[in-house]
C-alpha cells in the first residue's frame, strides 16, 4: 500500500476548497470503499469511506495538506 500518512512532519489544515476538490474526486475514484455498499458514484464521501489503495479514511486525509493520492490524483 502507498501511503503516505506516517511520514512523521507536524498536521496542517488545507484549505477548505482544496479540502473540498479532493473529496470529489474520490467520490468518483473506483478505489474507494464505501461504508455504505449501495451509496452511488459521485455521492459525497462518508465519514468512514476508506481508499482501497492506502486504506485510510479518505476524509482525515484530505483534511491534512501535504498528503497524497497513491495513484496521484491529487
Ligand atoms: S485517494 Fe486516490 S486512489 Fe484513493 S479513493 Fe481517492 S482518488 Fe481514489
Amino acid at each position: 500500500m502507498g501511503c503516505d500518512c506516517n511520514q512523521g512532519t507536524q498536521a496542517q489544515r488545507d484549505s477548505s476548497s482544496n479540502y473540498e476538490r479532493k473529496q470529489a474526486i474520490c467520490a468518483t475514484c473506483t478505489e474507494i470503499n464505501r461504508w455504505v455498499t449501495d451509496t452511488p458514484p459521485g455521492a459525497p464521501v462518508h465519514m468512514l469511506d476508506r481508499c482501497l489503495r492506502c486504506g485510510c479514511f479518505i476524509k482525515p486525509k484530505a483534511k491534512i495538506w501535504g498528503l497524497h493520492c497513491p495513484l496521484n490524483k491529487w
